[in-house]
């Protein structure tokens, strides 16, 4: 059987907690038997560093992936971590958006390189660019549902609207499937009154969409990927590693649930 889902992990603002999210909930759920593929798509390759993938184990990268003929089983190159595996990036894959651009059908290249699902993975994250850019809406044609990583501060949910509008659009156009998983709340303080706020704003607008867990902001989360390892394997006991334990839970939960369409 093909893979079971394909998630890309998006938010057009930086440093709000997607490579941690992809990192720390791809291994919570490798933890589980799940077999995860990270798939890296930020030139700034991130995810690549955090899960201890050096500058020149990357001659080959996603932008093969992307615009070359290489395959994701190929591609894919096993973590410390049982069960995970990842598809990394580097600065080759910031050409990538103009020479996308100027491709035919610039918007299903990633969705076709992924096309085999006969492959040998139950979930792949794909850690987006901070951009709605073609990287993005590559992820987001090929994905079955995006998990948005929303950090707990100001003008959070603003940016969240031009987010879902752009799903919206990939709904109407190249892929009528694709759902919103969830948001989730990230580097949650819960002294914090303004973090309250945010939660609460989010929960009454958006409902079940917004996960029942909520990341903390854990300076263990932060520590970790100059180990070159997720926090589960660095400090398994620590409220963010727990938290993305109880992360992957709620996921999995909601991929045996139904199918229907949520109202983005
Ligand atoms: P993005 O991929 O959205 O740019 P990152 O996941 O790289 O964001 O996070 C930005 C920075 O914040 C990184 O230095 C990361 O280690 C740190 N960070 C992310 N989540 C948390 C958290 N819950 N607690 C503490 N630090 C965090
Ligand atoms: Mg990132």
């Amino acid at each position: 059987m093909g893979s079971k889902k394909i998630i890309s992990i998006a938010n057009q603002k930086g440093g709000v907690g997607k490579t941690t999210t992809a990192i720390n909930l791809g291994a919570a759920l490798a933890v589980r038997g799940q077999r995860v593929l990270i798939i890296d798509l930020d030139p700034q390759g991130n995810a690549s560093t955090g899960l201890g993938i050096s500058r020149d184990e990357r001659r080959k990268t996603v932008y093969d992936l992307l615009l070359g003929q290489d395959s994701a089983s190929s591609l894919a190159r096993p973590t410390d971590v049982e069960n995970l595996s990842i598809i990394p990036a580097n600065m080759d894959l910031s050409s990538a958006d103009s020479e996308l651009m100027a491709t035919a059908r610039r918007v299903v290249h990633l969705r076709n390189a992924l096309h085999h699902r006969e492959s040998d993975f139950d979930f792949i994250l794909i850690d987006c660019p901070p951009s709605l850019n073609l990287l993005t809406i590559n992820a987001f044609v090929a994905s079955d549902t995006v998990i948005v990583p929303l950090q707990a501060e100001f003008f959070a949910l603003e940016g969240l609207s031009q987010l879902l509008l752009t799903v919206r659009e990939v709904r109407e156009t190249a892929n009528a499937d694709l759902r919103i998983e969830g948001i989730v709340l990230t580097m949650f303080d819960r002294r914090n009154n303004l973090c309250q706020q945010v939660e609460e704003d989010a929960r009454s607008n958006l409902g079940d969409l917004v996960f029942e867990t909520m990341i903390p902001r854990n300076v263990r989360l932060s520590e970790a990927p100059s180990y070159a390892m997720p926090v589960l394997n660095y400090d398994p006991t620590s409220r963010g590693a727990l938290a993305y334990k109880a992360l992957a839970s709620e996921v999995m939960s909601r991929n045996s649930a139904s199918q229907v369409p949520e109202n983005v």
